[in-house]
């Protein structure tokens, strides 16, 4: 099976977050086929993060995710590209890590492994769970793939998600002096919130916050006793001076609940390899035991999560090239 046709195939079983069952047992037995040992490690009742390697020594490991957003579209190819659901994010990448080892094991490289998790998309639930498992041990050096366009990310940001809570006093909205209005707190947090620069650092960029989700009150006649909204903050400093910085925005006003965050994160930088930093998130914070990590991956992070996603064949070609370089490299240099 070829690099194009691998992509396909993977593209074609539907793996939206929560249902990766098939795709997972599907790359079980394709590896195997291939020689490679293969365990499925439970997450949930249906869901399995999938890790193959070859002999007791993997160094270096390619790893990404094999759910993908919703909705499923199936794979539309062309003479430049594969259109689709996965195509870049990330089946295309699983496609080309796949071949670059094929490629590598066919030079007498054995000392890798491949770490492909559920849940990405949503919680990370899988690379919580692969983080545990006992061949992170093994693992120098970690290649996570996500569309990057084939540069190596050397820095991610992180992603801070929270909600603004304001409580007031439900009143008949005749008399407004009765109540106290959780919607109108909120709103004025929000401006606020909007008014904010928040610190950043120079080596990620700026912080950026998404006010995602808004929601409050019961009926039009009534004074709204409570209200939220729901924030991401993109990640660029730890944690806490943000969340120093929004409590000094709320002022008592409202009461912050943290839903998830994941720091921002330094990867390795590699000569002669074209580098940048990257905005978005992966499962890389989550796989601290797994050696030290890398990002790289063909395809656009801005086609990612569209209807409109798509991956240049051309693109997954290099990256099997580059994939197998950056092995080879890293693992003469371990
Ligand atoms: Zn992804």
């Amino acid at each position: 099976m070829n690099l194009f046709e691998l992509t396909t195939s993977l593209m074609n079983i539907p793996s939206v977050s929560g249902d990766e069952e098939a795709v997972g047992f599907w790359l079980r037995d394709h590896l195997q086929s291939l020689g490679w040992k293969v365990e499925l490690q439970k997450v949930s009742e249906n869901q399995n993060n999938v890790i193959a390697w070859l002999n007791d020594k993997p160094r270096v490991w390619f790893s990404t995710h094999i759910d993908t957003v919703p909705p499923f579209i199936p794979p539309v190819v062309d003479d430049e590209k594969i259109y689709g659901r996965g195509a870049c994010d990330a089946k295309g990448i699983i496609a080309a890590q796949i071949t670059a080892a094929e490629e590598l094991r066919g030079r007498g490289v054995e000392d890798i492994g491949l770490l492909y998790t559920v849940e990405e998309e949503r919680s990370s639930t899988g690379a919580r769970a692969a983080n545990e498992h006992p061949l992170a041990a093994k693992c120098e050096y970690m290649i996570n793939g996500e569309p990057t366009d084939n540069e190596l990310a050397i820095g991610s940001k992180g992603s801070f998600r929270l909600k603004i809570k304001t409580t007031g006093k439900a009143a008949h909205s005749a008399y407004p002096e009765q109540g106290d209005s959780a919607i109108e707190k909120l709103l004025e947090i929000l401006a606020d919130v909007r008014q904010t620069k928040f610190p950043s650092e120079e080596f990620f960029g700026e912080t950026t916050v998404n006010i995602g989700t808004i929601e409050g009150g019961v009926a039009l006649n009534v004074i709204a006793p409570h209200a939220e909204a729901g924030l991401l903050i993109r990640l660029t400093t730890p944690r806490e001076p943000i969340e120093n910085a929004l409590k000094n925005v709320i002022r008592g006003r409202g009461e912050i609940e943290v839903l998830s965050c994941s720091e921002p994160v330094k990867m390795l930088e590699v000569d002669g390899f074209r580098q940048k930093t990257v905005r978005f998130t992966t499962d890389i914070p989550y796989l601290t035991n797994w050696g030290q990590p890398l990002l790289l991956g063909p395809g656009s992070i801005l086609v990612a999560h569209t209807k409109d996603e798509f991956v240049m064949k051309r693109d997954l070609t290099q990256a099997v090239e580059l994939y197998s370089d950056l092995a080879v490299r890293l693992l003469r240099s371990s």
